[in-house]
């Protein structure tokens, strides 16, 4: 059975005091029992203040980021080992801000997911298609050429420490939540993606988050679609409250 991942990505938001006031707040409340996880993915300049006080709790740590390199000259990057180091259990690639702001591409993202693979490192790989795309009725086509793209060359042992994270671009900081049919339908198509590629045994251990607008209003439709296995969340993981009412939903 897959466990549902519920992952805050605070993004460029809050200060070192306010991150320990949302971590010390979310690990004081997060009962969620065996079938969901909770993770965090604070600004990386917070991973080490916010690490120390999800050691020893259920709660897991995430970095938004990293580069594909171990070491060496490539100044403002931050390696997969240090990563590891600040005790991360995750880290979020190829988020939709990246690939259309900061221009990275399916290649990169796929270099690094090798690198954090081989590091220790659970990537959460994030694919997803601009309202343009779904209005011509591209979905399909851009969700398989990420996956392609991104997940190349990825071993059948490696896949399984994996997370896929479906967020569709039009849906992401917009308000705009994709509806659990659209949602389930991408989802559906990425489990077969995974079945054609390695078989069906490992596409179901496989755990494919759905992200975009999820609010603790909305997540319950969500979640409880067949393939759905979790959410990533951009605002409305800036507070406990909110947080916690969609994984309240998971659980
Ligand atoms: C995200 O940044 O991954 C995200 C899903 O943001 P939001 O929940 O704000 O749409």
């Amino acid at each position: 059975m897959r466990r549902y991942l519920i992952a805050g990505n605070w993004k460029m938001n809050l200060t070192r005091q306010d991150s320990l006031a949302l971590v010390r707040g979310i690990v004081s409340n997060s009962q969620m029992g065996e079938h969901v996880e909770l993770a965090v993915c604070p600004p990386s300049v917070y991973l080490d203040a916010v690490s120390g006080v999800v050691a020893d709790t259920d709660v897991s740590l995430g970095a938004q980021n990293m580069y594909h390199e171990p070491s060496g000259a490539f100044t403002g990057e931050i390696s997969a080992a240090m990563l590891m180091d600040l005790g991360c259990k995750y880290v979020i690639l190829g988020h939709s801000e990246r690939r259309h702001i900061l221009g990275e591409t399916d290649a990169m993202v796929n270099q690094k997911a090798f690198a954090a693979l081989e590091a220790g490192l659970q990537p959460i790989v994030c694919v997803g298609e601009t309202l343009q795309q779904r209005e011509s009725g591209s979905t399909g086509e851009v969700i398989r050429q990420q996956f392609e793209g991104s997940l190349a060359g990825i071993g059948a042992e490696q896949i399984t420490r994996l997370v896929i994270a479906y967020e569709p671009v039009w849906a992401i900081g917009t308000g705009k939540v994709a509806t659990p049919e659209q949602a389930e339908a991408v989802h559906a198509d990425l489990r077969t993606l995974l079945e054609n590629r390695y078989n069906a045994e490992i596409a179901a251990a496989v755990r494919i988050q759905y992200g975009g607008s999820v609010k603790s209003g909305n997540a319950d439709q969500l979640l409880s679609q067949t393939n759905i296995d979790g959410a990533l969340v951009g605002g409305a993981s800036l507070e406990v409250d909110t947080f916690l009412g969609i994984a309240a939903n998971a659980r």
